[in-house]
């Protein structure tokens, strides 16, 4: 046997509170294998604050050796939908999970019933003839208890003809529904006679037209679980009341006893989580659609140049917790910077591009510099980056006259151009408004790769395309969708569109290094096809599925500094 006191051994991180329950119960002998599920509704694509559930769902069993499925909640037919279906598996596969088994709440649906007809059968469950409105008038509140329905005390087998005659469409949607027979006076509103199915004649997008009548979350919910002996049932805090009705239908009905956690979910600043609203941005083309790369949908991030790998270091980072709270956004871009900075191949792109003549180099020649792809990877190796007498530099990369801490480019001030040469600027020319049009140089020789053989020193090093080898590249420039840190919150008579920010996007031209002719090449090597790389000095940027083999399309993925947090 492994020596486990052995002091090599990497130190043990605390447990978060799941990982506790799960330990004790596997130590118990509760269970011998854990099974989780990821439950969306394919109602909307998915979320960061999904991601936080996959990741605790499927990162848990593969920490303790479990299992995961999905199991699509698709027991409201009139928002669901098999584009939704899609976008979902994509999803989870590209954040790097995999599930055992796939399944659908609709699957259940006969079983469901199945079990409806056995709790009346036992006097547990009746049918109401009550209009929703009606019930939820008898519900009483927190304080006051409810009111039994007049329908409450039918025989068992009027319920059940009645039930029976639900299915088979004799009753017009809201004419009855079936309900729990609970407790109308108890202290947990959710035990007042749930309703347990309702009437909704909607061709459901698997079933078809089979079923009129669909079972509610609560009732569906639990017994899924059950059926796939689900052990450890993981949902966010609101669920926590209905934790008793869950168990209560799995008791009552003697089946596979399933337990329900509860954790708080996500919610980040600056952003809408709720999948509503993400529908309504969409519908209104307040954003290009669900993968809008300002979009904080999990395919939004994805097109907007985050990785797997970053997302899922953002939720471990997280953690989980039991209180309800709010995470910076900077944290997520903290995340993406770290693995970036890893990973990202460096190249050079002006994004407001300005004319350099170096007037003492001679026309016509090209020199081809050493550039190092990435200083955090040497395997990366080097590539060449062509150099000529005229160049693009950044607009904002220049002074006539510089103030004191102003070490980028300025009349009379050495600058390194980087891989390339030292070089001061002697005099610019200017448009008719006033606008610099050219910047005239002198560059010393000597300094060819950067540095002076003198030991002379300068202060600044900029970026810079050779002119006449430059591709042109539109560039997406983003800032956050919303302006204000809580969207979610308008004043009276606003909404949360009101909280959109009006200046999230900027279209630039770019002028790239010719390598970047490469990108194609460089996408092959990313597991979903999105090359990513760092434009030195202006940030992370990646290929946009809008660029075609003639037209390149980048997006900014995030800035190499905060820029969310300095913003409070
Ligand atoms: P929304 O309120 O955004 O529409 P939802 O809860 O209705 O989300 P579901 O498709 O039902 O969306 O969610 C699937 C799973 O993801 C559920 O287990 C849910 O608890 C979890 N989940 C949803 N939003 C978050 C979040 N912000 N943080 C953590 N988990 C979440
Ligand atoms: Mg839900």
């Amino acid at each position: 046997m492994q020596d486990t006191t052995n002091s090599t051994e990497p130190e043990k991180r605390t447990l978060n509170f799941l990982e506790e329950i799960i330990e004790r119960g596997l130590a118990d002998g509760t269970y011998t294998k854990i099974h989780t599920r990821f439950p969306p509704e394919p109602n909307g694509y998915l979320h960061i604050g999904h991601a936080k559930s996959i990741c605790l769902n499927f990162g848990l069993a593969e920490r303790y050796g479990g299992t995961t499925n999905l199991r699509f909640d698709d027991t409201n037919p009139v928002k669901e939908d098999t584009e939704y279906v899609d976008s979902i598996q994509q999803d989870i596969k590209w954040l790097g999970f995999h599930w055992k088994e796939m399944h659908y709440a609709s699957d259940y649906f006969e079983q469901l019933y199945e079990w409806a007809e056995l709790l009346v059968t036992r006097g547990l469950a009746y049918v109401d003839d009550q209009s929703l409105e009606e019930i939820r008038a008898g519900r009483g509140t927190v304080t006051q208890p409810g009111k039994e329905s007049p329908w409450r005390n039918r025989s068992v087998e009027e319920n059940l003809d009645l039930l029976r005659r639900m299915r088979n469409g004799e009753f017009a949607d809201g004419e009855k529904v079936l309900r729990a027979k609970i407790d109308m006076a108890h202290p947990n509103m959710q035990f007042r006679d749930p309703i347990m199915y309702r009437i909704l004649h909607t061709d459901h997008h698997r079933t078809g037209n089979k079923w009129c009548i669909y079972p509610m979350y609560d009732y569906a919910h639990g017994q899924s679980d059950s059926i796939e002996h689900i052990t450890h049932s993981i949902c966010t805090l609101e669920f926590d009341i209905h934790r008793p009705l869950y168990d209560w239908f799995i008791e009552k009905l003697g089946i596979w006893p399933s337990h329900q956690y509860e954790f708080a979910r996500l919610n980040i600043n600056y952003t809408v989580m709720s999948k509503r609203k993400l529908l309504q941005l969409v519908k209104e083309g307040h954003v290009s659609g669900w993968d809008d790369p300002r979009m904080p949908t999990i395919c939004g991030f994805r097109r907007r140049g985050y990785t797997p790998e970053s997302i899922r270091a953002f939720c471990d980072r997280i953690g989980v917790a039991k209180r309800d709270n709010v995470i910076d956004y900077s944290l997520l871009e903290f995340s993406l910077r770290e693995h970036l900075n890893k990973v990202a191949p460096r190249r050079m792109a002006v994004l407001d591009p300005v004319k350099v003549v170096i007037d003492n180099y001679p026309e016509g020649q090209t020199e081809m510099l050493q550039a190092v792809n990435n200083p955090e990877d040497e395997c990366d190796g080097t590539r060449e980056v062509p150099f000529s007498r005229e160049l693009y530099i950044e607009r904002e990369d220049f002074m006539e006259v510089a103030p004191k801490k102003f070490f980028r480019m300025a009349i009379g001030q050495e600058v390194r151009l980087r891989y390339a040469y030292f070089v001061t600027a002697q005099s610019v020319e200017k448009d008719a408004e006033g606008n610099i049009t050219c910047i005239h140089c002198t560059y010393d020789p000597a300094t060819r790769g950067g540095d002076a053989p003198d030991g002379r020193k300068v202060k600044g090093t900029i970026h810079w395309v050779s002119a006449q080898h430059a591709i042109d590249a539109e560039v997406r420039l983003f800032d956050r969708l919303f302006a204000t840190e809580t969207p979610d919150e308008a004043p009276e008579g606003k909404t949360f569109l009101d909280n959109l920010n009006p200046d999230s996007l900027h279209v630039v031209t770019a002028k790239c290094e010719p390598s970047l002719q490469e990108t194609e090449k460089e996408c092959g090597k990313w597991n979903d096809g999105i090359a990513r790389y760092q434009f030195e000095r202006m940030g992370y940027f990646c290929t946009d599925s809008d660029s075609t083999p003639d037209y390149l399309v980048f997006n900014r993925t995030c800035t190499l500094k905060d820029s969310w947090g300095k913003m409070k």
